[in-house]
């Protein structure tokens, strides 16, 4: 099984190529209490705003506000990362000016050209899963009871997955990134208009 996500590479040549790593990063603002934190989403939604470099929050069980967003192409961690990220969720929720942030954290994900999954075998018994692009609290979850099912013997549903095609990132080992950093730039600007 070759599920090393974007951290794959020399392991997997072949597959590192169909996928990019990109840094994504949350915070955990200090405990507000269950009544402010009600007030904030009260019907407890974990929600993700519709830009194409997306925010996401939901409320934690210990009735914090956990911020996630501030995507980076560049594979460089943002300076000041709970500044920068509390700096969204004000725009979101300006009542939070005087809280605390506790927790700041980030990692990778990998995502394909298409943003589809990437499922598949090197050879019959070699499988791999990767490019949840960003989904794969549910889908990874999935991709693991379909390879369960693979190896005890019915891969069908697998080998559903295996028919996407996923094409390379263009660019090569140098200019890969540089080029997703660039087309990144251009919807960001989309979503600033
Ligand atoms: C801050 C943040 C917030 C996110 N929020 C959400 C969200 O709200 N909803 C959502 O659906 N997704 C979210 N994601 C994305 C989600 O976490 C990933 O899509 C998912 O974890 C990918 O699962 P995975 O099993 O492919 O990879 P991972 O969970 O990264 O696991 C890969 C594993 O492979 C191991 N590994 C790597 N290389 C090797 C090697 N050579 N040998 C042995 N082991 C190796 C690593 O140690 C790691 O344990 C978020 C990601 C981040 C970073």
């Amino acid at each position: 099984m070759l599920c090393g996500n974007a951290y794959i590479g020399a392991v997997a040549p072949a597959l590192a190529r169909r996928i990019l790593g990109v840094g994504t990063y949350i915070i955990a603002t200090e405990p507000l209490g269950e009544e402010r934190a009600r007030s904030l989403l009260p019907a407890n939604a974990a929600v993700a705003d519709i830009n194409w470099i997306l925010d996401y929050f939901r409320r934690s069980q210990d009735h914090r506000l956990l911020f996630g967003g501030r995507v980076s192409y560049s594979s460089v961690q943002p300076p000041r990362l709970a500044e920068s990220i509390a700096k969204r969720m004000l725009r979101v929720f300006p009542a939070l000016e005087q809280v605390k942030v506790d927790y700041a954290w980030g990692g990778y994900l990998d995502i394909t050209m298409s943003r589809a999954p990437d499922f598949g075998r090197l050879a019959h018994n070699v499988f791999y899963l990767q490019g949840f692009s960003g989904h794969g609290v549910a889908l990874a979850g999935l991709a693991g009871k379909l390879t369960a099912e693979a190896i005890a013997g019915t891969a069908e549903r697998f080998d559903v997955f295996g028919r996407f095609p996923h094409r390379d990132f263009p660019g090569g080992p140098l200019f890969r990134r540089p080029s997703l950093m660039l087309a990144m730039l251009y919807y960001r600007l989309r979503d600033v208009l």
